[in-house]
């Protein structure tokens, strides 16, 4: 049995993952708001590493759309070049997008729950969090459906909805 978690008033919904197929998109609808939302079962990962969250890098005109899984640790976002160290890049022709660009770490609260801390690389244009550049010594808590700014390029952030709760 899996979980979700309904997008708008938080109940969770426990559901038999084994009667669809991987990739299959479900429609659920909360008993508790009415809220009806999607979720898409994600396939596993090769290597056996949970992603835990997401960021969705929306189209634009350097690149299309693209989901880049994070990890517990640190997760090195920037732009892809080849021998690239940063382990959360993508495919990208936008300039102003360095290479380490923004770094994301995840990591568990004492009660287990999961942050996704944001901090500036730094990089040379910066790092925009809700609209509101970072500065050197911020670290940001990241929101579900939060957005990131990075060069002309815009990336938004989920959780995995099979892991679990993260702290506020
Ligand atoms: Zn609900």
């Amino acid at each position: 049995m899996k979980k979700v978690r309904c997008p708008k008033c938080g109940n969770t919904i426990t559901f038999d993952e084994t009667a669809y197929p991987e990739g299959r998109v479900l429609i659920f609808g909360c008993p508790d708001c009415k809220k009806t939302f999607k979720i898409k079962l994600l396939p596993k990962a090769d290597d056996d590493r949970v992603p835990l969250g997401f960021l969705s890098v929306v189209e634009n005109q350097f690149h299309n759309r693209q989901t880049i899984p994070l990890y517990m640790g640190e997760n090195v976002v920037g732009r892809y070049v080849k021998g690239s160290q940063a382990n959360a890049s993508f495919r990208t022709l936008d300039p102003s997008i360095d290479t380490t660009h923004c770094i994301i770490t995840v990591q568990e609260d004492k009660r287990g729950r999961l942050r996704f801390i944001l901090r500036d690389a730094p990089s040379n244009t910066g790092t925009f969090y809700q609209n509101e550049i970072l500065k050197d010594v911020d670290r940001v808590y990241m929101e579900e459906q939060s957005v990131l700014t990075i060069g002309a390029t815009t990336l938004i952030f989920y959780l995995n909805p099979e892991q679990k709760e993260v702290a506020p």
